[in-house]
């Protein structure tokens, strides 16, 4: 059993005394913890306007109506000849009557007359209907001869023409707040001529990975030494829950060191992984009540029960374990749903759940909350927990096809419940 997972006495929130090598005497309850991490962000959402460009993935702020109609003029839906379509009427393919061709209309470049009877006007695809015209006869039911177009057959009025705001109306409301653009959102909102777009803030995020062991990624594990997991895995993290990364520091367990990067002021969120538990080198929660205030450090919950949380003026502060499963868990628990919330999503980890019947039980404690990663087990739509549970094993989180929880109030999960599992992926994978 490793330091995460010591079992404990849930008892109030609050403790903020030293706990190094001495251990938490009291933790505050997951759900309290939960409500203290995330509680007023939903109140301090604010808003700015990105270049229509940079919009994609990004949270719209307010909702947005057109202000002109697209296409912004009737156009040609064919290659071919803008004629008035009465001239076409009763066309014979074996005698084909035929039109002057006074006139070409291209995309971008729009003819310059009226079309009037007896007479045509080339059209391409997109370009705008000449005045008079009311019909396109496409290319291959038409033919070029000199100056004029014989019509092999007729066509009705409106036919192959777009029309003014088919596909935007000016005032429609094309897109509402709080809906996160999709790549085609960005196009439709440059088609309606919208910049900047409004969109939610991102919080601006430090992560502080923390320890005398780590080495940065990208480098080899040797004797001693361990390559620093957290950060890339926080980085995307922080990236998948729209924060922006304003740095990554890594620091030894230095007192001064990290407290200088805990006091810098230019972000709304500072992560920190590492030294938040009970050994002789975690300093952080110690330091966090010294700058700021700690709002509470050790949770009833299992793995990442050394996690905190405080604030330094503006900046909410995480203390994330340094196991890297209780980092995870951590985050998304804590820090990610604040980060989410403070841009007006949903406080919660952003994961598919899933029912499957739980192929063996689950055992808890009543006052804790568990993050129980599982796998594929058993017969078809059952799941396993992955017995090697360490909050270490960060293997397990890769071997898993998501977790399951249980919650405060229950003792545990009976063989054969139904369960809903959080799923780490959508199962795309790539050849
Ligand atoms: P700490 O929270 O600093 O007490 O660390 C708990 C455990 O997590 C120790 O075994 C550390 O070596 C390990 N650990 C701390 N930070 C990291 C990291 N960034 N990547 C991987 N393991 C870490
Ligand atoms: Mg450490």
């Amino acid at each position: 059993m490793d330091g995460d997972e010591i079992d404990i006495v849930p008892a109030v929130e609050g403790g903020s005394g030293d706990v190094r090598m001495r251990g938490f005497r009291e933790r505050t309850p997951f759900e309290r913890a939960r409500e203290l991490a995330t509680g007023s962000a939903a109140a301090e959402v604010r808003s700015e306007g990105v270049f229509v460009g940079r919009s994609a993935g990004r949270i719209l702020a307010a909702d947005v109506a057109s202000e002109v109609d697209v296409p912004p003029f009737d156009r040609s839906a064919m290659d071919g000849y803008a004629i008035r379509a009465e001239s076409s009427f009763g066309a014979d393919p074996l005698d084909p009557p035929s039109l002057l061709l006074v006139a070409e209309s291209m995309p971008g470049a729009p003819a310059a007359v009226a079309i009037g009877p007896g007479e045509a006007c080339r059209i391409m695809t997109g370009a705008p209907m000449p005045a008079g015209a009311d019909a396109v006869l496409m290319a291959e039911d038409a033919e070029e001869r000199g100056d004029r177009v014989l019509l092999k057959a007729a066509v009705t009025p409106g036919k192959n023409v777009g029309r003014i705001g088919e596909d935007i109306a000016r005032g429609v409301t094309v897109l509402r707040a709080g809906r996160r653009l999709r790549p085609q959102d960005a196009g439709l909102l440059a088609s309606i001529g919208q910049d900047p777009v409004p969109v939610r803030r991102r919080p601006r995020v430090r992560i502080l990975v923390t320890g005398n062991e780590l080495l940065p990624p990208g480098e080899k594990p040797r004797a001693g030494m361990i390559v620093d997991s957290n950060s890339p895995m926080l980085e995307a993290l922080v990236a998948r829950d729209g924060g922006e990364l304003i740095e990554t520091l890594r620091l030894a367990d230095d007192r001064e060191a990290i407290a200088a990067a805990m006091r810098a002021d230019d972000v709304d969120v500072l992560l920190c992984a590492g030294g938040s538990s009970v050994g002789r080198e975690d300093h952080l929660p110690l330091l966090l009540a010294e700058l700021g205030e700690l709002v509470f450090h050790g949770v009833a919950m299992r793995p990442a029960a050394p996690a905190g949380f405080g604030r330094i003026d503006d900046r909410r502060v995480f203390l994330l374990p340094g196991n890297p499963v209780s980092c995870l868990c951590a985050y998304d628990f804590f820090a990610g749903p604040l980060i989410r919330a403070l841009q007006g999503m949903e406080a919660r980890p952003p994961y598919r759940a899933r029912t499957f019947r739980l192929a063996r039980r689950v055992a808890s404690m009543l006052g804790r909350f568990d993050y129980v990663r599982v796998e594929t087990g058993g017969s078809t739509g059952e799941v396993l927990p992955i017995a090697a549970s360490g909050a270490s094993l960060l293997s397990t989180t890769t071997r898993a096809l998501g977790y399951l929880v249980v919650p405060e109030d229950s003792e545990g999960l009976a063989e054969g419940a139904e369960v809903e599992v959080f799923l780490y992926d959508d199962g795309e994978t790539a050849r």
